[in-house]
């Protein structure tokens, strides 16, 4: 099944069951409060917290997203994307656990064709390959998932409350959530449900439900629950990548429809085979995640350029200009110096304009701002490069490691990035001084933390909703953080 196709049936099943359509609202966070949409539920975060009546008590979208908190993961696990959909359904004080539990189920296990009773199409799992996760202490879902839907009970495990709590980070709304995982079979891993592995037990839906009225939260596990709230709401999040994965029968979401081709014109222009590899004892893994972090990331600019981000120094512009520039360093490291972006994100908007038309209509100017910050980048490693060469010679005819110091400057002064510096260096037969660059690297985060005055900018993956009501601006520390692939 098609990612198309995917969105298709989702839309078809909730408006059968009398959800208003909602169509994406932009990756430019609509919520003031964070940079990016994370979430399907962002767009809907006044009528959750009462602000706003909603004009609908019950809506169905399928929501682009943006996490780069997840950034690191990407192309090392199956189902880290920085750019994915989230197809979702929402009740606002209309249905609860007992309608939105036996919907996700029947909308999954429906076959594609379409059951012939009620004319619904659905996803067509297989049901024993479906594991759920309830909150420890919610036994309402758990009688749900086992008497209602049929679920037997060695397939319903329970969490606590840092993976199946959610709630704002601050005195209101919270509520138990309950997840469904897809169990791709012995090859991926061990037995034994999410609990035991969450590699081979694929995490695809979460619904949470939002009943209580929380007075205070101290710490993702650590709140006080003040009593029920008058109206309860359903918000759910299905990644309909990792769904497309399952569905196409692929290994990852990077071999999904609308990402792969991206994949293949990448591996084509470096001449290397991809040869979609998780283990990183395998030698062909490092060029097989770059492959998959460069179609991820392609697609990624393409949307956000489509949405108005802009490459800069600040803000979500950061985060794009980041990306480009890891795809860029990506395919270098792969063997390939000449620009590619323009004709990447050619293929990137091929494979997004049958849902997106709007990525075709701009194209022109996506192009132009990819490209040109591109040649921008390009620019900077030629200049660089005779700074490294420079540095070189000297730590030869020394006959020492390149100092730390100067692989620091060539990162911070000159934006030329470690990784650069390393392969450059090992080519040229030197060693390089990471210590002290590490070393170096830290004074300047310590300087930045001291210069930002208690502005936080905390990131950590299960923080993701919570910085959605904290009021900290949500903002990126990527010039000073350690990454693997890239330290740009
Ligand atoms: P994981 O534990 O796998 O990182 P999560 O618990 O952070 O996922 P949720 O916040 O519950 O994810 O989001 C709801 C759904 O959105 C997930 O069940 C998953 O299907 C999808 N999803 C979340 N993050 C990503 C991502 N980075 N790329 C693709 N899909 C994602
Ligand atoms: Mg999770
Ligand atoms: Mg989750
Ligand atoms: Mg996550």
């Amino acid at each position: 099944m098609k990612s198309q196709d995917i969105t298709a049936t989702w839309y078809d099943y909730f408006a059968a069951k009398g959800h208003t359509k909602v169509p994406s609202a932009s990756l430019v966070s609509p919520d003031p409060s964070l940079l990016f949409t994370v979430a399907g539920m962002v767009p809907f975060i006044p009528y959750f917290l009462g602000l706003e009546t909603p004009p609908y008590s019950r809506a169905v979208s399928v929501q682009k997203c943006i996490r780069t908190a997840d950034i690191e993961e990407v192309g090392k696990t199956a189902r880290h994307g920085t750019f994915f959909q989230m197809c979702g359904n929402f009740s606002f004080g209309d249905y609860f656990k007992e309608t939105a539990i036996p919907m996700a189920w029947e909308l999954l296990t429906t076959p594609v064709e379409g059951n012939p009773e009620t004319g619904l199409r659905g996803y067509g799992l297989d049901p024993e390959r479906l594991w759920v996760t309830v909150y420890e202490d919610d036994d309402e879902a758990y009688a749900i998932w086992r008497d209602q839907v049929g679920v037997p009970e060695e397939r319903i495990q329970r969490f606590g409350p840092e993976d199946n709590y959610w709630n704002t980070g601050q005195p209101g709304p919270g509520g138990p959530c309950s997840e469904i995982y897809y169990d791709r079979g012995p090859a991926y891993g061990a037995e034994g449900g999410p609990a035991a592995d969450e590699t081979r037990y694929v995490e695809i839906w979460n619904l949470v439900f939002m009943q209580y009225r929380l007075s205070a939260v101290h710490s993702k596990s650590e709140f006080e629950v003040a009593g029920p709230l008058q109206n309860k709401n359903i918000d759910t999040g299905l990644g309909l990548e990792r769904l497309a994965m399952i569905l196409q029968g692929v290994e990852n979401m990077y071999e999904t429809d609308q990402v792969r081709p991206v994949l293949d014109r990448a591996a084509q222009l470096a001449g290397v085979t991809y040869t979609s590899t998780e283990d990183p004892a395998d030698p062909k893994h490092s060029t097989d995640v770059r492959l998959r972090m460069i179609a991820d990331h392609v697609r990624s600019a393409l949307m956000l350029i489509s949405d108005g981000v802009r490459p800069s120094n600040e803000g979500g512009g950061f985060i794009l200009r980041r990306l480009i520039r890891r795809v860029i360093l990506a395919m270098r490291l792969l063997g390939v110096e000449k620009p590619v972006f323009g004709e990447l994100i050619e293929v990137s908007k091929n494979a997004m304009q049958g849902v997106y038309p709007e990525v075709a209509e701009k194209f022109e100017t996506i192009q132009r701002v990819a490209v040109k910050e591109e040649q921008a980048f390009l620019r900077t490693i030629s200049a660089g490069t005779e700074r490294l060469q420079t540095a070189v010679t000297r730590a030869k005819s020394s006959g020492s490691a390149l100092s730390g110091e100067d692989a620091f400057a060539l990162h911070d002064t000159y934006g030329f990035p470690l990784d650069l510096t390393l392969e450059m260096a090992e080519e040229a037969g030197v060693s390089v001084d990471q210590e002290k660059f590490r070393e170096l690297m830290t004074e300047q985060r310590e300087r930045a933390r001291a210069d930002a005055k208690g502005k936080k900018s905390g990131h950590a993956d299960t923080e993701v909703y919570q910085e959605l009501y904290a009021g900290r601006p949500t903002h990126f520390t990527g010039y000073t953080e350690h990454t693997t692939e890239s330290r740009i």
